[in-house]
């Protein structure tokens, strides 16, 4: 049965235009795929002009009573989002997380407000999804959440499909340790793991600590960020080597190798439809709660 009181879920949704201008595009597929359980959750969709206009039309959210309409990009739309993750100006805006498909060649994905909204979900810790994998993933985090978890959801959670980086800003690298700690041995599953240098050191060491084998590390490690491991991890991305990345952002500090951190990020929404990205930890963590349901 939908549910749409005010305890549902409520996320943002915008598409750059290759994705909601064709009837294989993104945000039509996404719909596709997850339009059911976003009826049956009641999952809220406040959607920007262009996105709306696609999915009212859609066979599948047509009709839809939990999508929302917002102004298009150029009315400020996107703005709004950003202030709605951040809890809005007024009563009763407060957004979950943000579905945003990028298509990492449009200029707009480089306008401040779309920076901006990515950099308000990392501050509050809620899940920004930028890909349709990604997508397609998350209607599965938030069903197995709600409880409701079918093959195809446990085929999405299953960990050992995936090759993962793991990454970390040195403000969060011990939060990345206790995640990795926390949920070792699901971790562990993963097809490959792949990390920067200096996250990467600390993870092997944590695997040591807790018995595996010392001769092989837990983790293959590339150069620290600044050097370059950003964009050795975005090339195993683009070759589909590495399908999930775990980047723990530090949204406060400025980042002297901010281009590689975006390079990566992007690196991700080249290949929408393989690739996914959680970018904190609380997004982390409710992936892996959602793995731990579905494999129960
Ligand atoms: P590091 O790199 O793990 O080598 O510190 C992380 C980053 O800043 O990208």
């Amino acid at each position: 049965m939908t549910d749409t009181s005010r305890t549902a879920r409520r996320f943002g949704l915008a598409a750059s235009k290759l994705h909601r201008t064709s009837p294989d595009g993104g945000l039509l597929t996404w719909a596709r795929e997850s339009g059911d359980s976003i009826r049956a959750m009641g999952l809220r969709l406040h959607a920007v002009g262009g996105a709306y206009a696609t999915l009212s039309r859609s066979a599948s959210l047509g009709g839809y009573e939990g999508l929302v309409a917002y102004p298009s990009g150029g009315e400020g739309g996107l703005m709004r989002l950003v202030s709605h993750i951040a809890g809005g100006a007024y009563e009763n805006q407060a957004l979950d997380g943000i579905v945003y498909l990028i298509d990492p060649v449009d200029p707009s994905t480089l306008y401040p407000e779309a920076a901006a909204l990515k950099r308000q979900c990392v501050t509050h810790q809620k899940p920004f999804i930028s890909t349709v994998a990604g997508a397609i993933e998350w209607m599965a985090v938030e069903g197995a959440h709600a409880g409701v978890v079918d093959d195809t959801a446990r085929g999405l959670l299953d960990v050992s499909k995936r090759n993962l980086a793991l990454i970390a800003h040195d403000a969060l690298k011990a939060q990345m340790v206790e995640f990795a700690a926390d949920n070792f041995d699901l971790l562990s599953r993963a097809v490959s793991r792949v990390a920067t240098g200096t996250t990467g050191q600390r993870l092997n060491e944590l695997a040591w600590s807790r018995g595996w084998p010392r001769a092989t590390p837990w983790v293959h490690r590339y150069l620290s960020g600044p050097l370059g491991g950003d964009a050795q991890i975005a090339e195993l991305v683009l070759d589909q080597r590495c399908d999930k990345v775990l980047f723990f952002e530090d949204p406060h500090v400025a980042r002297q190798h901010e281009a590689d951190i975006q390079l990566l990020e992007r690196s991700v929404c080249s290949v929408t439809r393989h690739a996914t990205c959680a970018n904190s930890p609380a997004m982390a963590r409710r992936w892996a709660v959602a793995v731990g349901i579905a494999s129960s």
